[in-house]
């Protein structure tokens, strides 16, 4: 069970970053494609703006790319280093993993570049 109140909680449920008490997108499942990246404009408990500046989320590609990245290199370790597979097994393993798993590796970008300007307030939760 992840602690609220931590970054990591927000990172990996995409809990607002201040108080924790609600989902900041839409639709919840990232593989709803068309809604990916709806976020909603603000907080409904704590009224926190989600898109602190105009196009505030074009940050999170710089972020996107380390994600992409850690996704990359965890799927050549499975495959070839514990499945054993041949190096062309290992390459279509890793694109297979970077696009199947798309919509994570934005979500998980946008949460963490969040995270990165605005931090959990105590306060708000007891609002
Ligand atoms: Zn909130």
């Amino acid at each position: 069970m992840m602690l609220k109140g931590t970054k990591i909680y927000s990172i990996f449920t995409g809990a607002c970053p201040k108080c924790h008490q609600e989902s900041m997108y839409e639709t919840k499942n990232p593989y709803v494609l068309s809604d990916v990246l709806k976020i909603n404009e603000k907080c409904s408990h704590c009224h926190t703006r989600y898109r602190i500046e105009p196009s505030f989320f074009y940050g999170s590609m710089y972020v996107s790319y380390a994600v992409g990245i850690a996704f990359a290199v965890a799927a050549f370790v499975i495959s070839y280093l514990f499945l054993g597979s041949s190096l062309m097994t290992a390459f279509i393993a890793i694109v297979a993993t970077v696009i199947f798993c798309g919509p994570i590796i934005m979500r998980l970008s946008r949460n963490i570049w969040i995270n990165i300007f605005m931090n959990y307030d105590k306060e708000l939760v007891k609002k």
